[in-house]
């Protein structure tokens, strides 16, 4: 079999690193490499930097409609070429083909086309001071800015960042996690063929503590927007911070899915399956932790443990597969050792808790059965660290007092569900939740326009709508007084 190669997009030129090194790539569904991707390092950062150099005066003066017509170009050749960006992904991540169809690649296409109308709507702010004078907002591009991101939702979150630097005018160096490439080496062949200017869009592939780790450190870089572990946030931090770097940090969760007696009992234990499962549980968004009201306890767990049993976890080009294969073998193997965990901590197994070999083309890959947990306290370290695999626990709670503290009893704090009919009781423990995110009888209903992150351990600043055009523009005021 040949093996793919993928390339560094510096200066609007597909280029190998300067090193002429490769990472193998892995099929997690095969188990094996598939293609090869560019061990960048320091330089190739360097290389990319003087680029964009170049093409700063350019890009940031570009009328914001020019700008917008590049974005929405980029939408465009992602949504004509949306099969095999699907295709792709499925290949590197393992995920099921019906969900890099779905939402993956749709939602990629959507951060161009969104951030590419919201530029032509930014406005920025005027304070009138009466009899004084006026003070308006300059909101100008940072510069030159850094966006690093994660495997587990590929393209969707390199986009993600990617589209509001671009469209706020800064030139960007861009790192994909080097265990998914295939889809960021795709996304520049797509800003070629969109003619972005050179030298606006660089995308450096290879590892965190090399490539990585020089976008950090290099001084032209003056915003780092970073999604990924809470411990490489804290590392980022460490580095940027002193060097008054602005940055974003979405980093990792263990998410309370809540679940009072007066919820709408089918949505709930079906969103309750999807927001436990969906991608393997290997979304940072995902409810890890199913908080249920005792006077249901039993009823949901028999019926929650019954609709999981029915799921195929088997190979991703399988329309019937619900789950496919996990990340990799390294990763694959921290899920089973935390299942084993789990179980030295006194949980009991309510289902799962195996690996999978599927007949066929998928018997060497990386696949997990979806797995249930319960008589865990949340003081243990199964519910108290991320896990990011196909693994929950449940809990019961009696009053709403106590499901709130247990919510809370945790050091992250991206996102819960709450599933009550009461509407005050939504409210209220919607409001007594420490999370950056709260859906109220859903899961993962986004509106791009609203803002998104965490608190606590799950990070700093907020991304989407204005808080990301925010995030990567710099304020000036201008005070002009009256004579
Ligand atoms: P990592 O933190 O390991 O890696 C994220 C990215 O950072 C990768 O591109 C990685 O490169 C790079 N990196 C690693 N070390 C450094 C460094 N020292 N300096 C700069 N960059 C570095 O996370 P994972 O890829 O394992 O992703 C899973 C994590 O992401 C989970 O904790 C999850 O919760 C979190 N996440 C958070 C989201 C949110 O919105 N809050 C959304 C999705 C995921 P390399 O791959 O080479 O290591």
């Amino acid at each position: 079999m040949s093996i793919k190669q993928f390339q560094n997009y510096i200066d609007g030129k597909l280029q190998a690193a300067s090193n002429q090194q490769y990472l193998p790539v892995f099929n997690p569904a095969l188990g094996e490499i598939y293609a090869e991707t560019p061990d960048s390092e320091a330089q190739d950062v360097a290389a990319a930097v003087e680029a964009a150099q170049k093409a700063f005066p350019l890009w940031s003066n570009l009328p914001a409609e020019r700008r917008a017509a590049y974005l929405n170009k980029m939408a465009n050749l992602i949504e004509q070429q949306a099969e095999t960006l699907a295709l792709a992904e499925t290949e590197d991540n393992g995920k099921p083909l019906w969900l890099s169809t779905k939402v993956d690649i749709p939602r990629s296409a959507a951060n161009f086309r969104f951030f590419g109308t919201a530029l032509t709507h930014f406005a920025s702010e005027a304070h009138y001071m009466e009899t004084v004078g006026i003070n308006y907002t300059l909101r100008r591009p940072i510069g030159i800015v850094g966006c690093i991101s994660p495997w587990n939702l590929p393209l969707y979150l390199f986009t993600w960042k990617i589209a509001p630097a671009l469209a706020a005018g800064n030139c960007v160096i861009a790192k994909p996690s080097e265990i998914t490439p295939q889809t960021a080496y795709l996304l520049s062949q797509i800003a070629q063929q969109a003619d972005l200017p050179a030298g606006v869009l660089n995308i450096i592939h290879g590892l965190g503590a090399k490539v990585g780790k020089a976008i950090v450190e290099h001084p032209h870089i003056k915003a780092i927007s970073f999604t990924g572990g809470t411990r490489t946030g804290r590392e980022i931090a460490s580095i940027a911070a002193p060097m008054f770097k602005k940055l974003s940090l979405e980093l990792g969760g263990k998410n309370p899915s809540i679940i009072f007696a007066d919820c709408e009992w089918d949505e709930t234990l079906a969103t309750t399956v999807r927001s436990a499962f969906t991608n393997q549980g290997e979304i940072c968004l995902c409810g890890s932790r199913i908080l249920v009201e005792k006077s249901i306890y039993d009823r949901f767990v028999a019926e929650f443990v019954a609709k999981i049993q029915e799921l195929k976890v088997g190979d991703p080009l399988d329309t019937s597969s619900y789950l496919g294969a996990v990340v990799s073998k390294e990763h694959a193997e921290k899920v089973m050792s935390y299942i084993s965990l789990a179980q030295a901590e006194g949980g009991v197994l309510l289902t799962g808790g195996k690996r999978v070999f599927p007949e066929g083309r998928c018997s060497k890959g990386w696949f997990i059965e979806p797995t249930v947990i319960a008589n865990l306290s949340n003081s243990c370290r199964t519910n108290q660290e991320e896990i990011f695999g196909p693994v929950v626990t449940i809990q019961s709670f009696e009053t709403e007092a106590e499901a709130i503290a247990i919510a809370n009893d945790t050091e992250y704090g991206l996102a819960a569900n709450v599933w009550t009919q009461n509407l005050s009781r939504a409210h209220r423990v919607a409001e007594e939740l420490a999370f950056g995110i709260v859906w109220v009888n859903c899961w993962m209903l986004r509106d791009l326009r609203t803002p998104f992150g965490g608190v606590k351990n799950s990070g700093v600043g907020r991304e989407g709508g204005w808080e990301a055009l925010r995030f990567f523009t710099e304020p000036k005021n201008i005070l002009v007084k009256y004579h």
